[in-house]
Protein backbone atom coordinates (compact mmCIF):
# COMPACT_ATOMS: atom_id res chain seq x y z
CA UNK A 1 0.00 0.00 0.00
CA UNK A 2 1.20 3.15 -0.89
CA UNK A 3 -1.29 5.68 0.54
CA UNK A 4 -0.24 9.47 1.38
CA UNK A 5 -2.08 10.91 4.60
CA UNK A 6 -1.39 13.98 5.85
CA UNK A 7 -3.13 14.35 9.27
CA UNK A 8 -3.48 17.58 10.93
CA UNK A 9 -0.91 19.18 9.47
CA UNK A 10 0.29 22.81 9.87
CA UNK A 11 3.84 24.01 8.58
CA UNK A 12 4.61 27.85 10.17
CA UNK A 13 7.52 29.70 9.10
CA UNK A 14 8.10 32.19 12.35
CA UNK A 15 4.81 33.68 12.53
CA UNK A 16 3.42 33.13 8.71
CA UNK A 17 1.13 29.76 8.61
CA UNK A 18 2.96 28.00 5.11
CA UNK A 19 -0.18 25.15 5.62
CA UNK A 20 -3.05 25.07 7.96
CA UNK A 21 -4.42 22.29 9.60
CA UNK A 22 -4.31 20.19 6.14
CA UNK A 23 -6.07 16.67 6.12
CA UNK A 24 -5.54 14.59 3.32
CA UNK A 25 -5.87 10.89 1.99
CA UNK A 26 -4.28 10.40 -1.42
CA UNK A 27 -4.97 6.97 -2.11
CA UNK A 28 -2.57 4.24 -3.68
CA UNK A 29 -2.07 4.63 -7.39
CA UNK A 30 -3.65 8.28 -7.57
CA UNK A 31 -2.08 11.14 -9.16
CA UNK A 32 -3.18 13.95 -7.05
CA UNK A 33 -2.32 17.53 -8.21
CA UNK A 34 -1.80 19.98 -5.87
CA UNK A 35 -2.82 23.21 -7.55
CA UNK A 36 -3.25 27.08 -6.10
CA UNK A 37 -1.67 30.58 -7.22
CA UNK A 38 1.94 31.58 -5.66
CA UNK A 39 2.23 31.43 -1.92
CA UNK A 40 -0.20 29.08 -1.38
CA UNK A 41 1.51 26.34 0.27
CA UNK A 42 1.65 23.44 -2.18
CA UNK A 43 5.37 23.11 -2.55
CA UNK A 44 5.61 23.23 1.38
CA UNK A 45 3.40 20.38 1.42
CA UNK A 46 5.18 18.33 -0.76
CA UNK A 47 8.32 19.07 0.61
CA UNK A 48 6.95 17.79 3.71
CA UNK A 49 5.66 14.94 2.50
CA UNK A 50 9.72 13.89 0.94
CA UNK A 51 11.01 14.91 4.75
CA UNK A 52 12.48 18.32 3.45
CA UNK A 53 10.78 20.33 5.58
CA UNK A 54 9.66 18.72 9.33
CA UNK A 55 5.94 19.85 9.84
CA UNK A 56 4.66 22.28 13.41
CA UNK A 57 2.14 19.98 14.07
CA UNK A 58 0.58 17.11 12.76
CA UNK A 59 1.68 13.58 11.28
CA UNK A 60 2.64 12.04 7.81
CA UNK A 61 2.12 8.51 6.56
CA UNK A 62 2.88 6.35 3.86
CA UNK A 63 1.13 3.25 3.67
CA UNK A 64 1.23 2.17 6.71
CA UNK A 65 4.37 4.47 8.57
CA UNK A 66 4.29 7.19 10.56
CA UNK A 67 7.26 9.21 8.14
CA UNK A 68 7.17 12.38 10.01
CA UNK A 69 10.19 12.50 11.26
CA UNK A 70 12.05 9.53 8.75
CA UNK A 71 15.11 11.16 6.86
CA UNK A 72 13.92 11.81 3.02
CA UNK A 73 16.26 8.68 2.11
CA UNK A 74 14.16 6.35 4.39
CA UNK A 75 10.48 7.16 3.03
CA UNK A 76 10.74 5.46 -0.47
CA UNK A 77 9.81 8.26 -2.22
CA UNK A 78 11.22 10.14 -5.44
CA UNK A 79 10.80 13.03 -6.59
CA UNK A 80 11.48 15.31 -9.90
CA UNK A 81 11.96 18.75 -9.55
CA UNK A 82 11.18 22.22 -11.75
CA UNK A 83 15.43 22.26 -12.40
CA UNK A 84 15.73 18.67 -13.01
CA UNK A 85 18.97 18.23 -10.56
CA UNK A 86 21.09 16.08 -13.23
CA UNK A 87 24.57 15.23 -12.09
CA UNK A 88 26.18 17.59 -14.99
CA UNK A 89 29.80 15.37 -14.81
CA UNK A 90 27.98 12.04 -15.11
CA UNK A 91 26.66 10.27 -18.36
CA UNK A 92 23.23 9.83 -18.65
CA UNK A 93 23.64 6.47 -18.16
CA UNK A 94 25.29 7.11 -14.85
CA UNK A 95 22.58 9.96 -13.91
CA UNK A 96 19.96 6.89 -13.87
CA UNK A 97 22.38 4.06 -12.52
CA UNK A 98 23.81 6.43 -9.65
CA UNK A 99 20.99 5.47 -6.54
CA UNK A 100 21.02 1.90 -7.39
CA UNK A 101 24.98 1.72 -7.02
CA UNK A 102 24.78 3.62 -4.21
CA UNK A 103 22.58 1.04 -2.78
CA UNK A 104 24.95 -1.28 -4.05
CA UNK A 105 22.77 -3.16 -6.51
CA UNK A 106 24.54 -5.82 -8.86
CA UNK A 107 25.80 -4.38 -12.12
CA UNK A 108 23.29 -6.81 -14.54
CA UNK A 109 20.33 -5.27 -12.39
CA UNK A 110 21.23 -1.36 -12.79
CA UNK A 111 21.75 -2.60 -16.54
CA UNK A 112 18.57 -3.94 -17.12
CA UNK A 113 16.68 -1.48 -14.63
CA UNK A 114 18.17 1.55 -16.48
CA UNK A 115 17.50 -0.04 -19.96
CA UNK A 116 13.66 -0.82 -19.18
CA UNK A 117 13.46 2.85 -18.11
CA UNK A 118 14.98 4.27 -20.64
CA UNK A 119 13.08 2.48 -23.09
CA UNK A 120 9.89 3.32 -21.43
CA UNK A 121 11.11 6.64 -21.74
CA UNK A 122 12.18 7.15 -25.16
CA UNK A 123 15.61 7.89 -24.37
CA UNK A 124 17.63 4.50 -24.89
CA UNK A 125 19.73 6.33 -27.78
CA UNK A 126 20.81 9.27 -25.46
CA UNK A 127 22.66 7.01 -22.26
CA UNK A 128 25.93 8.27 -23.43
CA UNK A 129 25.10 11.83 -23.43
CA UNK A 130 26.00 14.20 -21.07
CA UNK A 131 23.10 16.41 -19.44
CA UNK A 132 24.71 19.76 -21.18
CA UNK A 133 24.48 17.51 -24.80
CA UNK A 134 20.60 17.08 -23.78
CA UNK A 135 17.30 19.39 -24.81
CA UNK A 136 15.54 20.76 -22.09
CA UNK A 137 12.86 17.95 -22.70
CA UNK A 138 15.30 15.02 -22.56
CA UNK A 139 16.72 16.78 -19.82
CA UNK A 140 13.75 16.40 -18.14
CA UNK A 141 12.89 12.58 -19.10
CA UNK A 142 16.15 11.64 -17.70
CA UNK A 143 15.15 13.01 -14.48
CA UNK A 144 12.20 11.43 -14.53
CA UNK A 145 14.28 8.09 -15.43
CA UNK A 146 16.24 8.86 -12.40
CA UNK A 147 12.78 8.78 -10.26
CA UNK A 148 11.80 5.40 -11.95
CA UNK A 149 14.72 3.23 -11.53
CA UNK A 150 14.38 3.54 -7.71
CA UNK A 151 10.50 2.22 -8.07
CA UNK A 152 9.84 4.31 -4.96
CA UNK A 153 6.05 3.79 -3.27
CA UNK A 154 5.56 7.44 -4.55
CA UNK A 155 6.40 9.75 -6.77
CA UNK A 156 6.48 13.50 -5.82
CA UNK A 157 6.83 15.99 -8.47
CA UNK A 158 7.23 19.68 -8.13
CA UNK A 159 6.35 21.92 -11.35
CA UNK A 160 8.41 19.25 -13.39
CA UNK A 161 7.37 20.63 -17.05
CA UNK A 162 7.66 24.29 -16.02
CA UNK A 163 10.74 25.14 -17.61
CA UNK A 164 10.01 23.38 -21.01
CA UNK A 165 8.36 25.70 -24.18
CA UNK A 166 4.75 25.33 -24.50
CA UNK A 167 4.68 22.56 -27.44
CA UNK A 168 6.51 20.27 -25.51
CA UNK A 169 5.11 20.98 -22.39
CA UNK A 170 1.57 19.52 -23.58
CA UNK A 171 3.37 16.51 -25.22
CA UNK A 172 5.19 16.00 -22.30
CA UNK A 173 1.94 16.33 -20.15
CA UNK A 174 0.44 13.21 -21.95
CA UNK A 175 3.46 11.11 -21.65
CA UNK A 176 3.49 11.30 -18.10
CA UNK A 177 -0.35 10.52 -17.87
CA UNK A 178 0.64 7.52 -19.73
CA UNK A 179 2.97 6.76 -17.48
CA UNK A 180 1.19 7.06 -14.77
CA UNK A 181 -1.34 4.70 -16.39
CA UNK A 182 1.48 2.23 -16.83
CA UNK A 183 3.21 2.41 -13.79
CA UNK A 184 -0.03 2.93 -11.22
CA UNK A 185 2.54 4.22 -8.41
CA UNK A 186 0.62 7.00 -6.69
CA UNK A 187 1.96 10.67 -8.21
CA UNK A 188 1.91 13.60 -5.90
CA UNK A 189 2.20 16.50 -8.37
CA UNK A 190 2.22 20.20 -8.15
CA UNK A 191 1.47 23.10 -10.17
CA UNK A 192 -0.22 26.32 -10.66
CA UNK A 193 -1.04 25.91 -13.76
CA UNK A 194 -4.79 24.78 -14.09
CA UNK A 195 -5.10 23.37 -16.96
CA UNK A 196 -2.37 20.60 -16.00
CA UNK A 197 -4.01 20.18 -12.80
CA UNK A 198 -7.36 19.67 -14.66
CA UNK A 199 -5.69 17.40 -17.40
CA UNK A 200 -3.42 15.29 -15.16
CA UNK A 201 -4.78 14.66 -11.70
CA UNK A 202 -7.56 11.95 -10.95
CA UNK A 203 -8.04 14.47 -8.56
CA UNK A 204 -7.41 17.67 -7.49
CA UNK A 205 -6.63 19.83 -4.46
CA UNK A 206 -6.94 23.54 -5.28
CA UNK A 207 -5.09 25.62 -2.30
CA UNK A 208 -5.22 28.75 -1.07
CA UNK A 209 -3.42 30.99 1.85
CA UNK A 210 -1.91 27.76 3.07
CA UNK A 211 -5.61 26.32 3.19
CA UNK A 212 -7.54 23.33 1.10
CA UNK A 213 -10.57 24.66 -0.58
CA UNK A 214 -11.78 21.92 -2.41
CA UNK A 215 -10.44 18.38 -2.94
CA UNK A 216 -12.53 16.58 -6.22
CA UNK A 217 -12.13 14.85 -9.35
CA UNK A 218 -11.39 17.51 -12.45
CA UNK A 219 -14.81 17.07 -13.20
CA UNK A 220 -16.24 17.62 -9.23
CA UNK A 221 -14.02 20.89 -9.41
CA UNK A 222 -15.25 22.06 -12.31
CA UNK A 223 -18.44 21.23 -12.20
CA UNK A 224 -19.12 22.20 -8.60
CA UNK A 225 -16.76 24.41 -7.39
CA UNK A 226 -17.46 25.00 -3.56
CA UNK A 227 -16.40 28.26 -3.38
CA UNK A 228 -15.82 31.23 -5.63
CA UNK A 229 -12.54 31.51 -5.46
CA UNK A 230 -12.36 27.55 -6.97
CA UNK A 231 -15.01 28.60 -9.73
CA UNK A 232 -12.67 31.67 -10.63
CA UNK A 233 -9.50 29.76 -10.74
CA UNK A 234 -10.80 27.00 -12.93
CA UNK A 235 -11.36 27.48 -16.19
CA UNK A 236 -10.21 29.39 -19.50
CA UNK A 237 -11.88 32.36 -19.36
CA UNK A 238 -12.87 31.34 -15.40
CA UNK A 239 -16.49 31.36 -14.21
CA UNK A 240 -17.90 34.95 -14.29
CA UNK A 241 -19.93 36.19 -11.27
CA UNK A 242 -23.20 39.16 -11.38
CA UNK A 243 -24.23 40.47 -7.99
CA UNK A 244 -27.88 40.01 -6.71
CA UNK A 245 -29.71 39.15 -4.66
CA UNK A 246 -32.50 36.02 -3.68
CA UNK A 247 -36.03 36.29 -3.74
CA UNK A 248 -38.51 33.31 -2.89
CA UNK A 249 -37.83 30.13 -1.34
CA UNK A 250 -36.99 26.76 -2.52
CA UNK A 251 -38.82 25.39 -6.19
CA UNK A 252 -39.95 29.48 -6.42
CA UNK A 253 -36.51 31.29 -5.79
CA UNK A 254 -35.57 33.82 -8.60
CA UNK A 255 -31.79 35.09 -8.65
CA UNK A 256 -32.60 39.45 -9.48
CA UNK A 257 -30.10 41.63 -10.32
CA UNK A 258 -29.74 44.73 -12.68
CA UNK A 259 -33.30 44.40 -14.70
CA UNK A 260 -33.94 40.58 -14.91
CA UNK A 261 -34.59 37.47 -13.06
CA UNK A 262 -34.08 34.05 -13.41
CA UNK A 263 -35.43 30.88 -11.57
CA UNK A 264 -32.98 29.47 -9.26
CA UNK A 265 -34.11 26.09 -7.13
CA UNK A 266 -32.46 26.21 -3.62
CA UNK A 267 -32.50 23.30 -1.87
CA UNK A 268 -33.34 23.33 1.99
CA UNK A 269 -33.69 26.09 4.20
CA UNK A 270 -31.94 29.37 3.39
CA UNK A 271 -28.83 30.25 6.15
CA UNK A 272 -27.37 32.99 4.30
CA UNK A 273 -28.38 36.21 3.57
CA UNK A 274 -30.67 36.28 0.53
CA UNK A 275 -29.41 40.11 -0.56
CA UNK A 276 -25.63 39.29 -0.76
CA UNK A 277 -25.52 36.62 -3.24
CA UNK A 278 -23.66 36.23 -6.58
CA UNK A 279 -24.83 34.13 -9.41
CA UNK A 280 -21.94 32.00 -11.33
CA UNK A 281 -21.36 30.73 -14.58
CA UNK A 282 -19.00 29.78 -17.43
CA UNK A 283 -18.71 31.32 -20.68
CA UNK A 284 -19.09 27.91 -22.34
CA UNK A 285 -22.51 27.48 -20.63
CA UNK A 286 -23.92 30.78 -22.13
CA UNK A 287 -26.06 30.98 -25.15
CA UNK A 288 -27.49 33.85 -26.77
CA UNK A 289 -31.36 33.52 -26.82
CA UNK A 290 -34.05 35.79 -28.52
CA UNK A 291 -35.01 38.69 -26.66
CA UNK A 292 -38.28 38.66 -25.68
CA UNK A 293 -39.64 39.41 -22.11
CA UNK A 294 -39.98 36.18 -20.41
CA UNK A 295 -37.34 34.46 -21.63
CA UNK A 296 -35.55 34.83 -17.83
CA UNK A 297 -32.10 35.60 -19.28
CA UNK A 298 -29.63 38.73 -19.23
CA UNK A 299 -29.94 41.38 -21.29
CA UNK A 300 -26.35 43.21 -22.36
CA UNK A 301 -25.08 44.81 -25.37
CA UNK A 302 -22.29 42.82 -27.75
CA UNK A 303 -18.59 44.94 -27.59
CA UNK A 304 -16.27 42.99 -29.06
CA UNK A 305 -16.01 39.29 -30.76
CA UNK A 306 -12.59 37.55 -30.52
CA UNK A 307 -13.11 34.82 -33.31
CA UNK A 308 -10.31 32.68 -32.02
CA UNK A 309 -10.30 29.46 -34.75
CA UNK A 310 -12.76 26.84 -33.61
CA UNK A 311 -14.66 29.04 -31.05
CA UNK A 312 -15.26 32.71 -30.81
CA UNK A 313 -15.41 34.84 -27.21
CA UNK A 314 -17.97 37.44 -27.26
CA UNK A 315 -17.11 40.05 -24.60
CA UNK A 316 -20.93 41.67 -23.57
CA UNK A 317 -21.79 44.38 -21.21
CA UNK A 318 -24.86 43.83 -18.75
CA UNK A 319 -27.55 46.88 -19.04
CA UNK A 320 -25.63 47.47 -15.08
CA UNK A 321 -22.68 47.70 -16.72
CA UNK A 322 -20.84 44.48 -15.63
CA UNK A 323 -18.77 42.88 -18.16
CA UNK A 324 -19.39 38.98 -19.22
CA UNK A 325 -18.16 36.45 -21.73
CA UNK A 326 -19.79 33.86 -23.92
CA UNK A 327 -17.95 31.76 -25.41
CA UNK A 328 -18.91 30.16 -28.59
CA UNK A 329 -18.23 26.85 -30.55
CA UNK A 330 -21.12 27.14 -33.33
CA UNK A 331 -19.91 29.71 -35.60
CA UNK A 332 -23.05 30.18 -37.49
CA UNK A 333 -24.57 32.78 -34.57
CA UNK A 334 -21.85 35.09 -33.51
CA UNK A 335 -23.63 37.93 -32.73
CA UNK A 336 -21.72 41.64 -34.05
CA UNK A 337 -20.52 44.67 -32.01
CA UNK A 338 -23.45 47.10 -30.74
CA UNK A 339 -25.74 44.22 -30.90
CA UNK A 340 -28.23 43.76 -28.06
CA UNK A 341 -28.82 40.52 -27.34
CA UNK A 342 -30.16 38.22 -24.47
CA UNK A 343 -27.63 35.97 -22.82
CA UNK A 344 -28.60 32.43 -21.09
CA UNK A 345 -27.37 29.41 -19.28
CA UNK A 346 -29.29 26.34 -18.48
CA UNK A 347 -30.21 26.02 -14.77
CA UNK A 348 -27.53 22.92 -14.00
CA UNK A 349 -24.60 25.19 -15.39
CA UNK A 350 -26.10 28.03 -12.24
CA UNK A 351 -24.34 28.37 -9.53
CA UNK A 352 -25.82 30.73 -6.48
CA UNK A 353 -22.60 31.75 -3.82
CA UNK A 354 -23.10 33.45 -0.47
CA UNK A 355 -21.22 36.64 -0.43
CA UNK A 356 -20.31 37.11 3.13
CA UNK A 357 -18.44 33.40 3.29
CA UNK A 358 -18.16 32.88 -0.60
CA UNK A 359 -19.57 29.07 -0.15
CA UNK A 360 -21.77 27.87 -3.08
CA UNK A 361 -25.24 27.13 -1.82
CA UNK A 362 -26.81 26.38 -4.58
P1 LIG B 1 5.02 28.87 -5.63
O1 LIG B 1 4.03 28.43 -6.67
O2 LIG B 1 5.39 30.31 -5.78
O3 LIG B 1 6.19 27.94 -5.51
P2 LIG B 1 3.76 27.64 -3.32
O4 LIG B 1 2.29 27.54 -3.37
O5 LIG B 1 4.54 26.43 -3.63
O6 LIG B 1 4.25 28.84 -4.21
P3 LIG B 1 5.18 27.67 -0.84
O7 LIG B 1 6.52 27.70 -1.48
O8 LIG B 1 4.74 26.41 -0.24
O9 LIG B 1 4.09 28.16 -1.87
O10 LIG B 1 5.12 28.82 0.25
C1 LIG B 1 4.02 29.01 1.12
C2 LIG B 1 4.30 30.21 2.00
O11 LIG B 1 5.37 29.91 2.90
C3 LIG B 1 4.75 31.44 1.22
O12 LIG B 1 4.16 32.56 1.81
C4 LIG B 1 6.24 31.45 1.36
O13 LIG B 1 6.74 32.76 1.33
C5 LIG B 1 6.44 30.82 2.73
N1 LIG B 1 7.70 30.07 2.79
C6 LIG B 1 8.03 28.97 2.07
N2 LIG B 1 9.24 28.51 2.40
C7 LIG B 1 9.71 29.33 3.37
C8 LIG B 1 10.93 29.39 4.15
N3 LIG B 1 11.89 28.49 3.99
N4 LIG B 1 11.04 30.39 5.04
C9 LIG B 1 10.06 31.29 5.23
N5 LIG B 1 8.89 31.30 4.54
C10 LIG B 1 8.72 30.34 3.63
Amino acid sequence: MAEVRLSNITKMFGMQTAVATMNLTITDGEFMVLVGPSGCGKTTTLRMIAGLEEPTEGDIYIGTRNVTYLEPKDRDIAMVFQNYALYPHMKVFDNLAYSMKLAGVAKQRIREQVDTAAALLGIANLLDRYPRELSGGQQQRVALGRAIVRQPQVFLMDEPLSNLDAKLRVQTRAELIKLHQQLKTTVVYVTHDQVEAMTMGTRIVVMKDGIVQQVGTPAEIYRQPANMFVGAFVGSPPMQFLRGELSGEQDDAFFKSEGFAIPLPVKGDITFDKRNVSLGFRPENLTFCIATENDWAIPCIVEVVENIGGEALVHARTTGGSPLIVKLTDLETIPTPGEQVKVRAAKGNLHLFDMASTLCVA
